[in-house]
């Protein structure tokens, strides 16, 4: 691994850890790019997927086709909007036990751990629907 590309995935991290719109590659490419003219979405694809394996990043969901990463690893529900693709992130929302030994019971997993997910329209999607 050269030095360069270890800089540039420091900065792809950096870039996922200051925003909390839980982006897409393209999203990160065109925050770096001024950065680094010679950056290429490949490469922007290749080191979300080592960040993603290093445990550093999640993948949170894959929306309009597009993989969206978040940095936070806290675990933490999230809100996805089906007409904008927005994600929020959904704070002190605890899965009941009783939900983890249903799972446990119902399928004979030992439950690492679980991610919750909302999808539905946003305040300002449900605007626009009622407005047209
Ligand atoms: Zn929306
Ligand atoms: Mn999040």
């Amino acid at each position: 691994m050269t030095k360069r590309y270890s800089k540039k995935r420091e900065s792809i991290l950096e870039c996922l850890r200051g925003t909390k719109v839980h982006p897409d590659a393209q999203w990160v490419y065109e925050q770096l790019k001024p950065t680094y003219p010679d950056l290429s979405l490949g490469t922007v694809y290749r080191n979300l997927g080592e960040l993603c394996r290093e445990g550093r990043i999640v993948s949170v969901a894959t929306v309009s086709d597009r993989e969206r990463f978040d940095a936070c690893l806290q675990p933490h529900a999230h809100a996805i909007c089906a007409g904008c693709g927005k994600i929020l992130d959904v704070e002190e929302l605890d899965l009941p036990d009783e939900f983890v030994e249903r799972v446990q019971s119902k399928t004979g997993f030992s439950v690492s751990y679980s991610r919750l997910q909302f999808v539905g329209f946003c305040e300002e999607c449900r605007k626009k629907r009622s407005e047209n």
